[in-house]
Parts: C-alpha cells; structure tokens; sequence
C-alpha cells in the first residue's frame, strides 16, 4: 500500500477510513512486536504525503491536518519555497563542524534579533535542547559573570518543557517524571497564577524563573497578563533572569512573531524549536546582550547545532513568515475560528470554554475527549488533545477560511454527538 503513485493518491483523497482496526504497523499486523521502543502512544494512522493544510495515509485516506505536526509545519506541509533553498543547500554543503564560521547561522540571526529583543542566538537541534541551554547559560551568567551561587530554576505547574533529564525536572507535570529518579537538583515548582507561593519560592540560590506564555501542553492557558508584569517585577527585583520557553508558542503562532511580545515584556532569554523550520529538526536559544560572556568558547557545545543545511531551511522558513506577514496572518485567523467555534457550540454546555491566542486553540470539555479526537479520524480531520479534557487545534498559518469551515463543521458536530451520549450516559 505504500508503493501507492502520486496519481492513485490523489485520485483515492477524500475516501472515508473505514475499517483500520487491527492494523498498525506491518510488524505488529504480522503478530510480531515493532522493533521500535513503545514509547509513544500512537494513533493508528501511518501518514505518508503531505500538502499545505492536507496529510494522506497509506491507504489513501486523505485528512485536513489541524495538528501541523504539533505547530512544528507553520507554512503547511512540503512549502515549495522552503523545500527550494533545502534542495540548494543539498546540493551545496551539509555539515560543517562548529570549528569553522557557518554564514547561515549569521543570517539567521540577524533575522531573529533584528525582529526581537534578543542580540545573542545560540544555535541546537530541539527545544528541550533549547531549554537546557537557556539553564545552563543562566547559571553560568550567575556563577562566571556575577560571581554568586545562584542555580535554581522556578517553574509553574502544567507547564511543559521537554524530556532531558534537566528539562522534564523543570516540567510541572508529575507523569513525565516518573521511574526516572532521582532528579536534577535546582528546580522548584509553584502553582501558576500563585504569586505568594512564587514570592516563597524565591531564595538566595534562585537563578531565574522560567514559564510559557500561553502553556500549550497544560491545557491551552494563558498567563493573565498582571501575574507575568507581576513576576518581571519580582526578577527586577530579586536580580533574576526571566526565561520565556516559545518553544510551541513561537514562530507566529499566536499572532506576534513571539508570544511575549503581546505583553510588552523583554525575556532575558527565550527558546525557539518547533515552528522555526518547517519540520526539519532545529532548537534556538535567544538572550540580551549582557548574557554573551557567560557562553565563552569551551562552555556549551552542540554537534548538530546551526549547519549549513539546518540554517538555509530555518532562514527561508523565517523569511518567508517576515514576508507573508504570517504572524498577522494567524492571529486573523485566529480569530475567524475561535469566532466560528463558539457560536456553533454556543448551546452546548458540555463546552466549557474555548480559548486561545492566534491558532494556538483549546476547546475545554467537561470530561475526557480523547474519544472526540479519534472520531474526527474517521471524519477526515486531525488534531490533539492538551491534558485529558481540552481539544487543541493547530492549522498551519496559511490555514484557508473554506478549510477552517471544513473543520470547524467536523469538531462541532462531533463533539454535539459525543454530547449527546454522554447525557445519555448520565440520565440512564
Ligand atoms: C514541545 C515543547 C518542548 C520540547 O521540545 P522538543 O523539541 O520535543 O524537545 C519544550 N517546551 C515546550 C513549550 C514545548 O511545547
């Protein structure tokens, strides 16, 4: 079924998937387990081709893709002008070690400082990567530049900062820490929006407090605006650094080019990974000038970080979100579907809220709506949930109105049928 040609593809889109139960993974269709650790629980789809706001799967099932990869393929899926300078730089030079200049770490650079408060990019390969990087440079500014003992972190409950061992300890979310005791230490948790907790929390070894302007992973949940002026005050204050993880809300998807930039704040330092090139794999660390001395040369290091491949897709990536002014774009967009969503579940209580910034969105339900996900596989639409009761949906930022239409007509349906049962359920 993979060998399937361009042309049966195309002619097979639009057939509903119909029966897939029992397949998976030729493997475990053949009875014998995959050779690939289980760590992820995956649906049981194998996506093969993809095409702006349009994924297929192996069978030819063609589906309106609102998860983007999970907001990592903000231009659509295959962007030609992307994929353009990608064959380029194939044909031009891959890697070189960090030993030498690479001018397209330079170029990229300039782009994001040129369109943030950042002066300094430190160039990896994800976004947990990202965030070990923003720690770590923030411990050395304290310990080489200011000459204090200063290493902990302060983080928020819900939040979501990746799977090293550094960043799933700064993660307020207990299931992604368990069985890998014992834990880094230099991290501390407070509940968001808790500012006497968070004033408890700081001490004389707090290096700085890190947290996502809206957290994507926890829910789909903004930060209220007076509790962020709240917490800048208290780095202002206590002389520490304030760390912005855009790893899911950067690259336009909330409707600025950074997510902090709605509020009118400057991050000492921020992150940057899924939105940043299109799907290929790239981490970006971003801090004011006075923290530049803190990473000398020896002092933090990446293989992989900023080659010449990954720098000509994240530059056209960039250029192209600068020039289509895709950030406004999203944030219309935005608009238009949260709009379109709440006056069609406007009568459905079992809708709690819906929510979002740009094409960041949440639908909040009153129960568990993992169900709801799988039900619009059937119906020809993907997209995640964020914590067990909130739906999120994350069209790429081209996202047409006839496509939003599309959607949002599947997602209101489905979740007025899954309603229905489920009152069902409570009144039998
Ligand atoms: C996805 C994500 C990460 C981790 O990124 P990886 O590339 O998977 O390491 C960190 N922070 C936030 C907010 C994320 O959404």
């Amino acid at each position: 079924m993979s060998k399937l040609t361009q042309a049966e593809l195309d002619s097979q889109a639009g057939a509903q998937q119909t029966d897939t139960a029992g397949s998976g993974t030729p493997d475990v269709a053949a009875g014998k387990l995959s050779a690939v650790f289980p760590s992820y629980a995956r649906y049981d789809i194998s996506l093969v081709k993809g095409k702006g706001t349009w994924v297929w799967d192996d069978k030819g099932n063609k589906y309106l893709d609102f998860t983007s990869g999970l907001a990592v393929t903000s231009l659509g899926h295959a962007p030609e002008k992307v994929g353009a300078k990608l064959k380029d730089q194939i044909d031009t030079l891959w890697h070189v070690s960090n030993l030498f200049h690479i001018p397209g770490q330079d170029r990229v650079a300039n782009l994001l400082t040129e369109n943030s408060c950042a002066d300094q990019v430190f160039f990896c390969n994800s976004g947990a990567e990202a965030n070990e990087a923003a720690i770590k440079l923030a411990r050395r500014y304290h310990q080489k530049i200011k000459g204090v003992d200063r290493y902990e972190v302060i983080t928020f409950e819900q939040s979501f900062h990746g799977r090293t061992l550094a960043t799933l300890t700064a993660t307020g979310q207990q299931k992604v820490k368990e069985g890998f005791l014992p834990l880094p230490a230099g991290f501390k948790t407070v509940p968001l929006h808790d500012l006497p907790a968070l004033e408890a929390a700081i001490g004389g070894h707090t290096a700085a407090i890190m947290l996502e302007m809206v957290l994507a992973e926890g829910g789909v949940l903004e930060v209220e605006p007076e509790f962020l002026n709240a917490v800048v005050a208290l780095c202002k204050k206590h002389g520490l650094l304030l760390i912005v993880d855009e790893v899911q809300t950067g690259m336009g998807r909330t409707g600025k080019l950074f997510a902090h930039q709605h509020y009118g704040i400057e991050p000492d330092i921020f992150t940057l990974a899924k939105g940043i090139a299109s799907g290929f794999p790239a981490g970006l660390m971003l801090g004011k000038g006075y923290l530049r001395d803190a990473f000398s040369p020896g002092s933090h290091a990446s293989t992989f970080g900023g080659t010449p491949l990954a720098t000509a897709v994240m530059a056209a990536t960039i250029e192209t979100m600068l020039e289509d002014e895709l950030p406004q774009r999203a944030e219309e967009m935005g608009k238009y579907l949260t709009g379109l969503l709440k006056e069609k579940l406007a009568d459905c209580s079992f809708v709690k809220d819906i929510r979002g910034k740009g094409l960041l969105i949440g639908i909040e339900c009153q129960s568990p709506a993992g169900d709801i996900v799988l039900a619009g596989q059937k119906k020809g639409l993907l997209f995640v949930t964020a914590g067990p009761n909130v739906l999120r949906l994350l069209p790429n930022l081209y996202v047409s109105k006839e496509e939003i239409d599309q959607a949002v007509d599947i997602v209101s349906e489905l979740i007025h049928t899954y309603a229905k049962q489920a009152n069902g359920e409570v009144s039998s």
